[in-house]
C-alpha cells in the first residue's frame, strides 16, 4: 500500500497534494508536513472538500535530521518528496538514507552563502543510495523535469542524433502585483542575477547576467501567447543533459522577462537589495535578499487574480533516417484554471504534476534502480503519457523557425 510523504506546503507543495489525492489507487496514504502545520491543514480541507479523501499533516522542521527519521519511522513512507526549499535538500536526503525511503525533489541543493545551481552535492550520495537500495530522484518540476524528458523522449524516439536543444520558458501571466516573483524570492532573484552559460562545443560559454545591457536576448513567437522578449540565463537541466544527452554540440536555456520586471530588479540590485551575505544593522546581521523575501509577496499568494498562460518547451534539432529536422515540444498552461483545480498558479502547478508524475512511476517500479538519477536517465514514455492525462498535455510541431546562432 504505497504511502507518500510531502515535505512542504508552499505553491508546489500544495499541487503536488492535490494532483496525489486525485490518484487514490496510486496513493493510498498521503502526508504533508512543514514547519507550519496550519497551512498543511488548509490544504488537507480543501482536499477533503473536493475530493472527499482524508490526507494526513504533520509538523516537521526538515532542517533537523532526527525529527524528520522519527516522522518517517512513524508513518512509514516509501517514498519522500522534498518541495520545500533547496536549502534542505541534503537533510531530507540523509534523513532518507537513515529511514530506508526513496526521494524525489525538483530543484537542486543550494549552499545559502553563494548562488551555484548545480547537483555536485546531490550527485555525492549516488554511493550510498546506491548501498541502501533506494532510489533518489533530482529535479522532477518543470525545468528541471519536463524540459529533462523532452529531451530524453526525442532521444528515444524522435532522433538518430541530437546536436542542438533549446529550452524555452515563457510565463505570460499577470498576478496583478508591481513586482513579485512567481516562486521563492531567494531562489528566483539568485538565478536571474549570476552570469549566464551555456553549453557549446564541449565547454561552457559565459555571458552577461540579464540585467546587463550587454545580455543576451531575441524576441521568439511563443505559441498562442506570441512574441516574447527570450533572455538567455544558466538552468540547472543543463548540467545534467550534456551527461545524459549524447553528442550535443549545444544546449541554451532561454526565459522570458517584462520590461517591469527588469526594471525593477536592476533598481533592487542597484540598492544591494538582491545580497546574499550579511550586512550589519543596528547590530543585528540581516541577509538583504531574506528582508527583500518577507516584504514581498507570497509566490503562493498570487493565484488568486493570476490571468494568461505559460509555454515552456524545447526546440530539439538533429538527424533522423539521415535527414535533418527540428521539433518543438511544448506545455501552455492557464494560471486560472490551475487556480480553479488545485487553488495554486500555473509556475507552482506546471511544478507540482511532474513531482506527482515522477512518484508515481517510482512507486509503481516503472521508475527504478538503486543510486541518485536525473529523470532524464529513467524511460520518458510512460511519464510523457501521463503528462497529458494529468494536466499537462503537451504538443509536437515541426519547427522551421530560426534561432539565433
Ligand atoms: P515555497 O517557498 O512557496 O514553499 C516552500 C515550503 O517549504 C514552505 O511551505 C515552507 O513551509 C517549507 N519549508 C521551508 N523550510 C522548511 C523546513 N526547514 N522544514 C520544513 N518545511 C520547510 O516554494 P515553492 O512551493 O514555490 O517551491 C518548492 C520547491 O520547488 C523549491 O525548491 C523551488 O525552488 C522548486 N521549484 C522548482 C521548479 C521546477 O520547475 N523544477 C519551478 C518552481 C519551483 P513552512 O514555512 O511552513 O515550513
Amino acid at each position: 500500500m504505497p504511502k507518500v510523504l510531502i515535505i512542504g506546503s508552499g505553491g508546489v507543495g500544495r499541487v503536488v497534494a492535490h494532483k496525489c489525492a486525485q490518484v487514490p489507487e496510486v496513493f493510498t496514504e498521503i502526508m504533508l508536513a512543514s514547519r507550519n502545520i496550519s497551512k498543511c491543514n488548509t490544504v488537507r480541507d480543501e482536499i477533503m472538500e473536493k475530493s472527499g479523501r482524508t490526507i494526513l499533516t504533520a509538523k516537521v522542521d526538515a532542517d533537523n535530521v532526527q525529527e524528520l527519521v522519527s516522522l518517517m519511522k512513524e508513518f512509514k513512507p516509501d517514498l519522500a518528496i522534498n518541495v520545500a526549499l533547496p536549502y534542505q535538500d541534503l537533510s531530507i536526503m540523509d534523513a532518507c538514507l537513515e529511514a530506508g525511503v526513496n526521494y524525489l525533489d525538483t530543484a537542486n541543493y543550494e549552499p545559502p552563502e553563494s548562488a551555484h545551481f548545480e547537483y555536485s552535492w546531490q550527485w555525492a550520495y549516488k554511493d550510498k543510495f546506491k548501498e541502501k537500495g533506494i532510489t533518489a530522484v533530482l529535479g522532477c518540476g518543470f525545468d528541471p523535469g519536463v524540459s529533462n524528458i523532452f529531451s530524453s523522449y526525442a532521444q528515444k524516439n524522435l532522433f538518430d542524433s541530437i546536436s542542438t536543444i533549446d529550452i524555452l520558458d515563457c510565463n505570460a501571466g499577470n498576478h496583478g502585483h508591481p513586482f513579485a516573483t512567481n516562486f521563492n524570492p531567494e531562489i528566483n532573484i539568485r538565478e536571474v542575477t549570476q552570469t549566464v552559460r551555456h553549453w557549446e562545443n564541449g565547454k561552457w560559454v559565459e555571458s552577461p547576467p540579464i540585467l546587463e545591457p550587454e545580455s543576451i536576448h531575441f524576441g521568439f513567437d511563443y505559441p498562442v501567447v506570441g512574441n516574447k522578449e527570450s533572455y538567455l540565463l544558466y538552468h540547472e537541466e543543463l548540467e545534467s543533459l550534456i551527461k545524459n544527452i549524447k553528442g550535443l554540440r549545444r544546449i541554451r536555456f532561454w526565459m522570458t522577462f517584462s520590461e517591469n520586471y527588469l526594471t525593477y530588479l536592476r533598481v533592487l540590485k542597484d540598492v544591494g537589495m538582491t545580497r546574499i551575505d550579511p550586512v550589519d544593522y543596528e547590530n543585528t546581521k540581516v541577509i538583504p535578499l531574506k528582508l527583500l523575501k518577507l516584504l514581498l509577496p507570497d509566490p503562493a499568494s498570487l493565484g488568486v487574480n493570476y490571468t494568461g498562460k505559460t509555454v515552456i518547451g524545447n526546440i530539439i534539432s538533429g538527424v533522423k533516417d539521415g535527414r535533418e529536422r527540428s521539433v518543438y515540444i511544448y506545455n501552455i498552461c492557464d494560471h486560472a484554471e490551475a487556480f480553479k483545480e488545485v487553488g495554486a498558479q500555473a509556475v507552482s502547478y506546471t511544478t507540482g504534476v511532474p513531482a506527482m508524475i515522477g512518484a508515481m512511476l517510482i512507486l509503481q517500479k516503472k521508475w527504478n534502480g538503486a543510486g541518485v538519477f536525473n529523470v532524464e536517465e529513467f524511460d520518458p514514455n510512460p511519464f510523457m503519457d501521463l503528462l497529458n492525462k494529468h494536466g499537462l498535455p503537451w504538443k509536437l510541431e515541426e519547427y522551421t523557425g530560426k534561432l539565433p546562432e
